[in-house]
């Protein structure tokens, strides 16, 4: 069996889970009507399932090539790229003034949801071109709007981010780059960026690079910071590239897997560039960017999650070692466990859009206030869901599954940066526990009432399930109420635990939401039974490991771990 995007399942937890009904009774968001919904869902499926997942196996098979100077993308990329621009799949939440469909970020979530179940490598491109294009519609001047917004949008040129150089990683504000004024508002960048994912291609006409440097006054660490856009090509009169910049990509790098995707070692040597927002405003503005690539990116763990569980159910049913092994129990445990997790985290990052879209619509704090304290559990979440289901995806496969040409160890490959680009999954955490809680927890109590709200009401129809969410909500309430009070290398050392629980409980809070739904009895009610009684649980374990705190992982000398 081929991949089928799950057109169902997102249509039923945007009805019944975690309800699109509040974005489209925005004005802002009024077209977004089940009509609209469905229509996209269904195209986009369309294009998913045809076009980009039987090209999956390319991507990895016959990576991208540096060939004098240009990247050339994995074969039947560059035609399928062009669908996806034709079909305005790169701008389904851009603004409609520059030709996107200006429908809610959470129609683009769902889109991409399904497009990196089908094809990450490939999916990566248009999702990087959609944080530069908000970063832009946010930060930069009009006529910079003007002139990349709509070719971004259309898809014709393409967008990324260069953050990092050798010497700065999760610590940006190490880098290097300079940029120099040249005294007619434009300036001069040199400097090397690595890891530049998509740094090239021949699948689009431009490559517009938004580049974080310094200026010859730039205050070091973050604060002095800028953020530039150096095009591949300078766009000539008429806004269409012209000559070329000075810049190249020096190498690709050989990776472990998502080898569709050209990542660059990158020389910028004088290229010209434009200032995005004003002096020392780059962090700021990158922001904008890894927000929306941070969430896109949990995302792509899910849509791998899917990929590598529908493989897997299709082998179990194939496969007979005395019966078919999905009738083996344990088989049967891994199906059933993989299936509840993409549920749980696929409902988390919705969740996330929808509080995205609510913020922007009606401009409530406390929809900003949820979209950010959710963004880094979408994104860590995710992407360990990603990880876990394609482990036990090849783990179904019994051999077959270390045996390449079955597919399964592929998703296992490529997903796994995902837990480590847009911000590790460590920084994520410390991100949630740190500055997600400036407020005092005031995001997250809310949240956490919320659930403890539903649960109360879930108890007449389902009390066993809808007490084990109100008892778990509980327990996270007095566990962050008490971290607040910690100091911050305390709350640093059991961030990763405290995040995982915190997942845990909001996929509980969505499971029941579902079950509730759909009725005792019903398949979700059967597949929140899975996730309840058998994963809930573990929040107890990673809670008492996030209480630890910092001294006992200190006690342990270097020398002790080295001994
Ligand atoms: C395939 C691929 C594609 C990429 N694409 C892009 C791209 O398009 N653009 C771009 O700019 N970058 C890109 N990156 C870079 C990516 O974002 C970085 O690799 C990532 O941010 C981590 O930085 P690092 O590799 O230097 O690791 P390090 O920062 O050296 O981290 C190593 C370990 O230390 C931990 N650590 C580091 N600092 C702290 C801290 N303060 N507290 C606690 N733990 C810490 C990390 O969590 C990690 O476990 C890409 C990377 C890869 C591999």
């Amino acid at each position: 069996m081929s991949y089928r995007s799950p057109v169902a399942e997102l249509r039923f937890i945007l009805d019944k889970v975690v309800p699109l009904a509040p974005v489209s009774a925005t004005e802002k968001f009024a077209e977004a009507t089940g009509e609209t919904v469905d229509a996209i869902l269904t195209e986009a499926a369309k294009l998913c399932d045809e076009v980009m997942a039987p090209l999956i196996r390319n991507g990895d098979l016959h990576p991208a090539k540096l060939e004098n100077g240009v990247v050339r993308s994995s074969p039947g990329f560059k035609e399928a790229y062009e669908q996806i621009a034709e079909g305005g799949w790169v701008g389904i939440s851009s603004p409609v003034e520059y030709g996107g469909m200006g429908l809610p970020l959470t129609m683009a979530i769902a889109v991409n949801d399904m497009m990196s179940g089908a094809n990450l490598a490939l999916q990566l491109n248009p999702l990087l071109t959609q944080g530069q294009i908000d970063a832009l519609e946010h930060h930069a001047s009009d006529e910079i709007k003007e002139l990349y917004l709509p070719k971004l949008i259309s898809g014709e040129w393409s967008g990324t981010m260069n953050l990092t150089e050798p010497q700065a990683g999760s610590d940006v504000g190490a880098l290097r780059t300079k940029a120099e004024p040249n005294g007619d508002g434009t300036y001069s960048v040199t400097g090397q960026k690595i890891f530049i994912s998509w740094g090239d291609s021949d699948m689009t006409k431009n490559v517009c690079h938004l580049v974080l440097a310094r200026l010859p006054d730039g205050a070091p660490g973050t604060k002095g910071i800028s953020l530039f856009m150096v095009p591949k090509y300078l766009p000539d009169a008429n806004g269409e590239p012209g000559v070329a910049n000075s810049l190249k990509v020096v190498s690709l790098e050989h990776k472990m897997g998502l080898h569709g995707s050209p990542t660059c070692v990158m020389s910028f040597e004088g290229a010209k560039g434009w200032m995005v927002d004003g002096p020392n405003k780059g962090m700021a503005a990158m922001f904008t960017m890894m927000n929306n690539a941070r969430l896109n990116v949990g995302v792509e763990g899910i849509g791998i999650a899917e990929g590598a569980y529908q493989k897997a159910l299709q082998y179990a049913q194939d496969r007979v070692q005395f019966k078919p092994i999905i009738e083996h129990a344990d088989v049967r445990r891994m199906l059933a466990s993989m299936k509840a997790e993409v549920f749980a985290a696929r409902s988390i990052a919705l969740a996330c859009a929808v509080a995205i879209d609510m913020g922007h619509a009606t401009g409530d704090e406390a929809w900003t206030a949820r979209a950010a304290l959710l963004t880094p559990i979408a994104k860590a979440y995710g992407t360990d869901t990603g990880m876990w289901v394609s482990d036990q995806g090849i783990q179904v496969h019994g051999g077959m599954g270390f045996i390449e040409e079955t597919g399964a160890a592929q998703y296992f490959r490529d997903v796994r940066v995902t837990a480590i680009y847009e911000g590790t999954n460590g920084i994520q955490s410390m991100d949630l526990v740190g500055r997600k809680m400036m407020d005092g927890g005031k995001a997250a109590f809310r949240l956490l009432q919320e659930v403890e709200e539903d649960a109360k009401a879930g108890r007449e129809a389902l009390p066993d399930l809808a007490d084990a969410v109100w008892q778990a909500a509980e327990t996270l309430r007095e566990h962050t109420e008490w971290m607040i009070g910690q100091d911050m290398q305390d709350r640093f050392a059991g961030s990763v635990p405290y995040l995982k629980a915190f997942a845990r409980v909001l996929g509980a809070h969505f499971h029941l939401r579902a079950a509730i739904a759909e009725g005792a009895g019903s398949r979700h009610a059967k597949l929140a039974a899975v996730y309840i009684r058998r994963l809930l649980p573990q929040f107890a374990a990673a809670l008492a490991e996030a209480r630890e705190g910092a001294e006992g992982l200190y006690a342990l000398s270097v020398e002790d771990l080295s001994a």
